[in-house]
């Protein structure tokens, strides 16, 4: 048995929003035992004095692509599978260093599923690095956000793509997900900026086809997460019941409250907005995304407004991969920059980000949670900026950075 006291200056209560004064953690073998004002403190419990630090339950971020790498897609896609799952170690060990103690991978661009053996190795206690949450492959439509035929000669026809136009086949990539081991299905139902010969306004897939995804999907418990884009597909998603829309870049009031109504989840991905305008601006962006994006830029930030004016359910996801993962903590200021509170910004990175994971152990500091916390130096709510000043990481009882 392994014990720790861990004594916060102050603590995010994520569940009610509201910060509790000074607060000691007794954790004990990973898992959060008792907390209070003040604890007996069991005999040779390590005693870990953050009472200068306000202290949350670790990050989500429910969206990212450990083994892609966007500044060069055709390189990092052709490499092999044991490359992407080793690369992919190290950004996952990287990124836990900022706070991100889970991560739901949302696609590996690869044959084989290397993001499911590196959840394997993690939870094994093989390697470190954060929780892994896992859907391997992008299923999509041929000529959709997932085809990635378009990015390379025509000869070249290694299958990274999960590519189909027929229901027999949508149902048969989903079970082959299903029977490797992911945990989610994740699809595109509008095209993407980056991607090829698609467009986001557009929708990519028909009601059947999407419907058999979704029930298939239903059938097997697994939970299915939408890259879409245009107003019209943002509502076929919400209507075939994903769990999360992601991106959902050109979603309209009417989506928003659908999306609200049916309790369907929004990642927002809302700092990789402005990379892709910093991008546009230095001139860097892909060709194949600028007309997309200089054509979209400004209604897809009207519609961040719209989502971050609205009750839906917002969860932490960055899209990291197509940008830096050391950006990836930044999400919480583009969030706040579009008028989501400080407090619904944490708790989308915590509560919330659990429950669209469906993972009661995680994001709460609470008896029986998982013991994932993280600690600041500054008070987030008052200035969203202090999670970029994250100094000390627990990731299920152990300390991988500090106490400062
Ligand atoms: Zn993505």
């Amino acid at each position: 048995m392994t014990e720790s006291v861990v004594l916060c200056g102050s603590v995010f209560h994520s569940d009610s929003g509201v910060l509790g004064g000074r607060t000691e953690i007794l954790v004990r073998d990973g898992v959060i035992a008792e907390l209070g004002p003040r604890l007996t403190r069991p005999d040779g419990a390590e005693v870990l004095d953050l009472s200068e630090h306000t202290v949350s339950p670790g990050f989500i971020d429910t969206h990212v692509h450990l083994t892609m790498d966007a500044a060069n897609l055709a390189r990092q896609t052709l490499g092999s599978t044991a490359t992407k799952a080793l690369t992919g170690l190290s950004i996952a060990a990287e990124y836990l260093q900022h706070g991100f103690t889970t991560l739901r991978d949302l696609g590996c661009m690869d044959p084989e599923f290397p993001t499911v053996d590196l959840r394997n190795a993690i939870d094994a206690g093989t390697v470190a690095g954060p929780r892994l949450i896992v859907a391997a492959h992008i299923l999509s439509a041929t000529a959709g956000h997932g085809d990635l035929s378009g990015f390379y000669p025509s000869r070249w026809d290694l299958a990274v793509s999960a590519v189909s136009d027929s229901i027999g086949q949508i149902r048969q990539l989903v079970r082959r997900e299903h029977a490797h081991g992911s945990d989610w299905i994740k699809t595109a139902n509008a095209g993407g900026y980056f991607s090829v010969g698609d467009d986001p306004a557009r929708g990519t897939w028909f009601d059947d086809e999407f419907e058999a995804l979704c029930a298939t999907a239903a059938q097997l418990g697994m939970p299915v997460a939408v890259h879409t884009g245009g107003a019209d597909a943002c509502k076929q998603a919400i209507r075939a019941g994903a769990r999360s829309l992601e991106h959902a870049y050109l979603i309209d009031e009417e989506g928003v409250e659908m999306a609200t109504q049916a309790g369907t989840f929004v990642v927002p991905t809302m700092q990789m907005t402005q990379e892709d305008l910093a991008q546009l601006r230095q001139g860097t962006l892909p060709e194949q995304a600028v007309w997309k994006f200089e054509r979209d830029h400004e209604q897809i930030l009207r519609s961040q407004r719209i989502i971050a004016a609205s009750a839906v359910k917002i969860a932490y996801g960055t899209d990291c991969g197509m940008f830096p993962f050391d950006h990836g903590i930044l999400e919480f200021q583009a969030m706040v920059q579009a008028g989501v509170t400080p407090v619904r910004a944490l708790q989308a990175a915590t509560s919330v980000a659990a429950e669209l994971l469906q993972r009661d152990d995680l994001g709460v500091l609470k008896p029986g949670a998982a013991a994932d916390l993280v600690a600041m130096p500054r008070n987030p709510l008052e200035d969203i900026t202090a999670t970029a000043e994250v100094d000390f990481v627990m990731r299920g009882g152990l300390v991988h950075r500090g106490p400062a």
